[in-house]
């Protein structure tokens, strides 16, 4: 088995959306990532948290077999992050971000760490991404993820971040903001030119893009009828592509990374059925597979010779 590392935000979350709300919930970017990745591959989490972090919430990981040997505990208040969502479920308006222990962690990552063949570079300061990326041996693969606030205050550590990753996710908006292009696929194009041989732009509910060498490829969202709260839905993504990366040790190949997508779209979309890691929390791999397999389904488009082999009529 291929372990992942992680490092990213461990989080107590605020979020209001239109079904709900809820206060301090366990959340961040390396905590959704690594609840959805660990059912394809052991995950080793690098991060901190501060001495209000509910005991409850760090033995959930732990019950759930990731690694929390980097996850240290430090005085001071764990990383907080309050948003709400108005009627499109796709962009968070952020109301507070606290830093809080996060500002002065300074990761010290052991052998097992450095070892690991992925790297999974969730939403933090770049400056940190690139610090942990520099104590790694030889990944066979690194990947990032950020969010608006660190293409606001840290553009430059950023870029030079890129220049070392081979996958990079973000969302639309980011993608423009980051690119300054007017839409997804000029702004893949260029941040592509930036390093990264992969880009996969998330549109919420409209799926997702992924930018291989001068193609695109394009996916739909799995359809939920209801979404009570989007947030990690990225990190759940990128948890579902680079775990099912892992767990076949295939890093450049395009059939593997479209299916990674398909896996990804999965996985969010457990996510977003319920507020903060609820939905994510208990899943087994045969419940994923049936909804992955469900939604290849639903997007093959049959060849005409098929459709002689094999009918399936409207109304069983
Ligand atoms: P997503 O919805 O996948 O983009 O990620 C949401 C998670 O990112 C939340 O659980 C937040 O705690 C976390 N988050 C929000 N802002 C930041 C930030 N500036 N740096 C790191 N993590 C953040």
């Amino acid at each position: 088995m291929n372990p992942i590392l992680v490092v990213g935000s461990v989080a107590l979350d605020t979020v209001k959306t239109s079904a709900g709300f809820i206060e301090d919930g366990l959340g961040g970017s390396a905590t959704y990532f690594s609840l959805a990745a660990r059912y394809f591959a052991p995950i080793l989490l690098v991060g901190v948290v501060g001495e209000d972090f509910p005991r409850e919430h760090k033995a959930l990981l732990r019950d759930r077999g990731i690694d929390c040997s980097g996850l240290e505990t430090a005085a001071g208040e764990t990383f907080r992050w309050s948003g709400k969502y108005g009627k499109d479920a796709n962009v968070a308006k952020t109301l507070a971000t606290h830093l809080n222990v996060f500002k002065d962690f300074r990761p010290k990552l052991d052998e097992a760490h450095r070892s690991a063949p992925v790297v999974f570079l969730a939403n933090i300061d770049p400056e940190l991404q690139s610090e942990v990326l520099s104590q790694m041996k030889e990944p066979a693969l690194v990947a990032c993820d950020t969010m608006n606030f660190w293409i606001d205050s840290k553009p430059a550590a950023l870029k030079e971040l890129l220049s070392k990753v081979d996958i990079f996710f973000c969302n639309e908006e980011e993608a423009e903001k980051l690119a300054k292009r007017p839409n997804p696929l000029q702004a893949a194009e260029v941040i592509a030119s930036w390093g990264p041989s992969v880009v996969v732009v998330k549109k919420g509910e409209h799926g997702a893009l992924m930018k291989i060498g001068s193609r695109i490829y394009i996916f739909p969202p799995y359809p939920m009828a209801e979404i009570k709260d989007p947030t990690g839905a990225g990190d759940t993504f990128a948890g579902g592509f680079l775990g099912y990366l892992a767990s076949c040790g295939v890093y450049d190949d395009v059939g593997h990374l479209k299916r990674a997508m398909a896996y990804g779209t999965t996985m969010a979309s457990f996510n977003v059925e319920d507020f903060s890691t609820r939905n994510i929390e208990d899943l087994d791999r045969d419940r994923i597979d049936e909804r992955f397999h469900d939604f290849l389904d639903r997007m093959s488009v049959p060849r005409a010779e098929d459709l002689l082999k094999s009918r399936r009529p409207v109304a069983a």
